[in-house]
C-alpha cells in the first residue's frame, strides 16, 4: 500500500503556532522532505525529533520529486515542510503534489499559519472576496503583464514582498494602479508586528525616508467600481444631493458621486446644477 504525503504548516515567526498535529506527524512520517535541511533541522531540534531529511527546493525538485514519489509508492511516508508557513504557497510543493495525485498517492494537509492568510485578517480591508498575487516577477515584461492585469481587478489583493524590493514595488503599484489604500503587515507573529494602514503614495513617500526592514505582505484595495454603472442616473443625482447635504460642495459631490456609481462627474454636475436652478 501506497505512503501518504503530509503537507504540514510550520510557524512563521512564532514557534508557538506549531500545532500538536504538525509535531505528531514529523514525529511518525518515515522521512521529511524540507525546502531548507537546516532550517528544518533546527525546528526538530526544537522538539527533540530526530528524522531522516531529504532536500526538497525549487532547483533540485524536477530529480527529487519522483525519487520522493517511489518512496511513497513504495509504502514510506513523508512529510513536506518548507521554510515557513504553508508549503505550496510561494514556495516549494505544488509539483510533488500534482505527481502524487496523478499516481494516486494519497496527499493529507496538516495545516499551520500562512502569511497572506495572516495578513489579510489584520488588514482591515474588505476581506470578503481577495486574490492571492504572490511574489512580483523581477523581469520587466512578465511584471509589468502582472501589473496590467490587475488594473480593473475588484477584488483585495495580497501580494508578498522582500524588503529591499518593497520601494521599487510600491512606486509600480502606485504607477499602474493609481492611489489605493494598502495595509504593509510586517514580522507576523514576531516580537516587532506591525501593521501600517496607509495609501500607495503615502507608502512610497515613507518608505523612502524609512528604509523597509523584516518580511512584508502588501494587502492592497480593489479597483473602484466600473464605469457601466449599475446604479440609476436618478440614484446617483441623489447621491449627489445628499452629499452637498452633508456639507459638500457640489463640484466634490459630484466627484464623489462620479466615484461611488461610474457615472461621469460633468454628467451629474450640470444635472445638479439644472434641478437646483
Ligand atoms: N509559504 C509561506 C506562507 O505560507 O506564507 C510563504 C513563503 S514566501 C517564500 C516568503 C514571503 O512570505 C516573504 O517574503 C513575505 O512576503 C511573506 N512572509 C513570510 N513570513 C512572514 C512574516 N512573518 N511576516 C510577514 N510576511 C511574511
Amino acid at each position: 500500500m501506497a505512503g501518504t504525503l503530509y503537507l504540514v504548516g510550520t510557524p512563521i515567526g512564532n514557534l508557538g503556532d506549531l500545532s500538536p498535529r504538525a509535531a505528531e506527524t514529523l514525529e511518525k512520517v518515515d522521512f521529511i522532505a524540507a525546502e531548507d535541511t537546516r532550517v528544518t533541522l533546527k525546528l526538530l531540534s526544537h522538539l527533540g525529533i530526530k528524522k531522516e531529511l531529504v532536500s526538497y527546493h525549487e532547483h533540485n525538485q524536477r530529480q527529487r520529486g519522483p525519487q520522493i514519489l517511489e518512496r511513497l509508492q513504495n509504502g514510506e511516508s513523508c512529510a513536506l515542510c518548507s521554510d515557513a508557513g504553508m508549503p505550496c504557497i510561494s514556495d516549494p510543493g505544488e509539483e510533488l503534489v500534482r505527481l502524487c495525485a496523478q499516481q494516486g498517492i494519497p496527499v493529507q494537509s496538516v495545516p499551520g499559519p500562512t502569511a497572506a492568510m495572516t495578513a489579510l485578517a489584520l488588514s482591515g480591508l474588505s476581506v470578503g472576496r481577495f486574490t492571492f498575487e504572490g511574489f512580483l516577477s523581477v523581469k520587466k515584461g512578465s511584471r509589468e503583464e502582472h501589473l496590467a492585469s490587475l488594473k480593473e481587478e475588484p477584488r483585495t489583493m495580497v501580494f508578498y514582498e522582500a524588503p529591499h524590493k518593497l520601494p521599487s514595488t510600491l512606486k509600480d503599484l502606485l504607477r499602474v494602479l493609481g492611489d489605493r489604500k494598502i495595509a504593509l503587515c510586517r514580522e507576523l507573529t514576531k516580537v516587532y508586528e506591525e501593521v501600517h494602514r496607509t495609501t500607495l503614495a503615502q507608502a512610497v513617500a515613507y518608505y523612502e525616508e524609512h528604509p523597509p526592514r523584516g518580511e512584508f505582505v502588501l494587502v492592497v484595495e480593489g479597483a473602484p467600481p466600473k464605469k457601466e454603472s449599475q446604479v440609476s442616473r436618478k440614484e446617483a443625482l441623489a447621491l449627489v444631493q445628499q452629499l452637498c447635504g452633508e456639507g459638500m460642495s457640489l463640484s466634490a459631490a459630484a466627484r464623489e458621486a462620479a466615484r461611488r456609481t461610474g457615472h461621469p462627474k460633468g454628467e451629474l454636475y450640470r444635472a445638479a446644477l439644472e434641478k437646483e436652478e
